[in-house]
């Protein structure tokens, strides 16, 4: 059953039950009523009629009496007067000694069967009725009075009780009327049937059933006017949900009346606008992370630079919460605090180029960056930062970390912080952009990780994992962009080769562990010796190279002689193998130096210049440095005197001291 019919159905149940009950009540009510009334008037006029018949009968009885009591001779004439005056139809008298007297000339005389004696009721039941009588007696005479009893008499009785009178027995009442029987009995010697007309209360019947039948075509026209004016508005939203439903989203509904309906196909309409505007916000904002997630992808797989990474994963980080700013900081493992590596959107004393931005430091452990990287869980606020860190209202810093292997455990170290500040769709950032930004903290640290991996793996390639110095593959690299670099620049570079002395022995002596560890603590001492920008390599064996830029023959010297005294001065500490020897190892080194462009023209003809120095200092005894004799023919004939004169100093000793 549709909604229609329920509330039609409801509807004239509602109005018309009520109106159909009244209407029974009503009806019952005038039925009983006019009963009532009909019996009332049956009442009254039975008591009117029998009153009636009774004051005839006592005229009747009084004509009588008077004609038997005046004389014999008189009562002829007595009697004709009484019934002229109209008080007895005919008036019978007997007398026994004159019989001819007979009865009243003006009278009709009655059939002596239909006669009524009022004295003793009862006494024409066989015959119909067609008088009522009264007698005398005297003596000698007997004086009988009578009434004919005839319609118009009839006529008059029921006139004055304002019902029809019959004569009769006991008859079922017509229909519309109501009767009652009244029998014959002492005073009302006349066996009478009273009606009165039922009409009223039919006539108000009908009446009633008109007005139940105008309520309740009303009430359909109502119900019907009702259900369809709260039914259609109801189809429309029904129809337009089931559009919108369907993904047309420009949908719209009339608005019937400004009524709850109204009210709500409005609300309806205001909903669908919104939601379209929702969706096509949506829309925009997930075409623009695709567009950045595309742009991530191809970054990711593209590069090993974290300069490029890092901007476009923040950049896609901040698309993706609608962040006003971000900052991406690493921590530097030597020492533990967070270095800024990009921003985007920063303010105040943050709004810094990126070569400044790369500048900025924080301590570990301090405000919300610092705490993050510390305890490597995220952090959401609107207050709470440091002073040194960005302004914002409102921020979502989670830890980068580098992906779980099985060398780190269930606990990834954090590499860094990625950091967005004041969310533009709303006051604070919420649960769903920190699943997010956790998303994208996630791309940092694998592409973090991935890229220290991948530095780290060259690292190794380049180095000798014995002293940690850079190998021979990278000496060459590097000595051939040094003296790219020098020749262009018109500068110096000078090259030093060591070689420990007598290192067989100590291998021989020591055994070869120990002779590792004297290898590992000379590399450690040349390595502190050196300026940051000087380079130490490991050539093969216990020889050695050190690059020292920007220097000429005088500071190759005097770094020479550095190196030397710090090997000669200090013994090596080690682990004695067999008893007798000594806890420490006494070691010395012999130098070989040369400078280009002096000794060479070439990287080749540089560290063979300075093999041959190497080579004369060991000849020389050992524990010394000599410096190239070797002039390289390519040198102008200015530049030494040129490098000479930049140095400022004295031309350098050629060797050092012998033994
Ligand atoms: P010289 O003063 O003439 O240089 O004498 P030397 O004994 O140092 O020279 P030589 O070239 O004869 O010996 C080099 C020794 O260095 C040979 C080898 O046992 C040792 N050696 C080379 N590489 C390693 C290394 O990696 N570890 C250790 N323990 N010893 C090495
Ligand atoms: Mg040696
Ligand atoms: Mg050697």
């Amino acid at each position: 059953m549709t909604l229609r019919g329920r509330l039609t159905s409801a509807f004239l149940v509602v109005v018309l039950g009520p109106v159909l009950l009244g209407a029974i009540f009503v009806a019952l009510t005038v039925g009983a009523v006019s009963r009532e009334r009909a019996t009332e008037r049956l009442d009254h006029a039975a008591t009117t009629v029998s009153v009636a018949v009774g004051a005839l009968c006592r005229q009747l009885q009084t004509s009588a009496d008077a004609v038997a009591v005046v004389p014999a001779g008189e009562r002829r004439a007595v009697a004709d007067q009484l019934v002229a005056r109209g008080l007895a139809t005919e008036i019978h008298v007997t007398d026994h000694d004159q019989p001819s007297l007979g009865r009243s000339a003006a009278t009709v005389d009655p059939a002596t069967n239909g006669r009524q004696d009022c004295a003793n009721p009862g006494t024409a039941t066989t015959a119909p009725v067609t008088a009522l009588a009264a007698s005398a007696y005297t003596g000698d005479v007997t004086v009988i009075a009578a009434e004919r009893v005839d319609t118009a008499l009839l006529n008059r009785l029921g006139d004055a009780a304002d019902v029809a009178v019959a004569l009769g027995a006991r008859v079922p009442a017509v229909a519309g009327t109501t009767g009652r029987y009244l029998p014959a009995e002492p005073g009302r010697p006349l066996s009478l049937m009273l009606t009165v007309p039922a009409s009223g209360p039919t006539v108000r019947y009908l009446i009633l059933l008109l007005i139940v039948l105008v309520t309740a075509g009303a009430a359909v026209i109502a119900a019907r006017w009702l259900a369809r004016s709260t039914t259609r508005p109801l189809g429309d939203l029904a129809w337009a949900a089931d559009r919108v439903a369907n993904g047309d989203l420009d949908t719209r509904v009339p608005i019937p009346r400004p009524d709850e309906l109204g009210r709500l196909a409005g609300t309806f309409n205001r909903m669908t606008r919104e939601l379209q505007s929702y969706v096509q916000a949506l829309t925009a904002s997930r075409d623009q992370l695709r567009r950045h997630l595309a742009i991530l992808g191809d970054t990711l797989s593209s590069t090993h630079d974290l300069d490029r990474i890092l901007p476009v994963i923040l950049r896609t980080a901040m698309a993706a919460t609608g962040a006003r700013a971000g900052l991406i900081l690493l921590t530097d493992p030597a020492d533990g605090r967070l270095a800024a590596r990009c921003g985007v959107g920063l303010t105040g004393s943050w709004d810094l180029s990126p070569a400044e931005l790369s500048q900025r430091r924080l301590a570990p452990g301090r405000g919300v960056l610092g705490r993050v990287a510390t305890t490597g869980t995220p952090l959401r606020g609107t207050s709470g930062r440091a002073p040194d860190e960005p302004a914002c209202d409102s921020y979502l810093a989670v830890p980068i970390c580098a992906p779980p292997d099985e060398d780190s455990g269930p606990d990834p170290s954090v590499l860094g912080v990625l950091a967005l500040y004041d969310r533009l769709d709303g006051p604070v950032f919420e649960d769903a952009d920190l699943r997010t930004l956790r998303t994208f903290a996630g791309q940092a640290g694998v592409a973090v990780h991935n890229v220290r991996v991948h530095e780290e793996a060259q690292r190794l390639s380049l180095t000798d994992p014995l002293t940690g110095l850079w190998n021979y593959r990278y000496l060459r690299e590097v000595l051939r962009r040094e003296v790219e670099r020098a020749s262009r620049f018109g500068r110096m570079l000078t090259v030093l080769v060591l070689d420990l002395d007598h290192f067989k022995e100590v291998n021989d002596t020591y055994g070869h562990t120990a002779g590792d560890q004297v290898l590992g603590e000379f590399a450690r001492r040349i390595r502190i010796g050196l300026r940051e920008v000087d380079v130490a390599f490991r050539q093969g064996g216990e020889e050695f190279v050190v690059l020292l830029p920007e220097t000429d023959a005088y500071g190759g010297v005097i770094v020479a002689e550095r190196l030397g005294a710090a090997v000669r001065e200090w013994p090596v500490p080690v682990d004695p193998r067999r008893p007798g020897l000594d806890d420490s190892i006494s070691i010395s080194v012999s130098i070989g130096i040369a400078v280009f462009p002096e000794h060479g023209a070439t990287a080749q003809e540089v560290l063979d210049a300075a093999d041959e120095a190497l080579y004369a200092a060991k000849h020389a005894g050992r524990d010394t440095y000599r410096l190239a004799e070797r002039v390289s023919p390519a040198v102008p004939e200015g530049h030494l005197d040129a490098a000479a004169a930049t140095t400022g100093g004295p031309q350098p000793p050629r060797h050092g001291r012998g033994r």
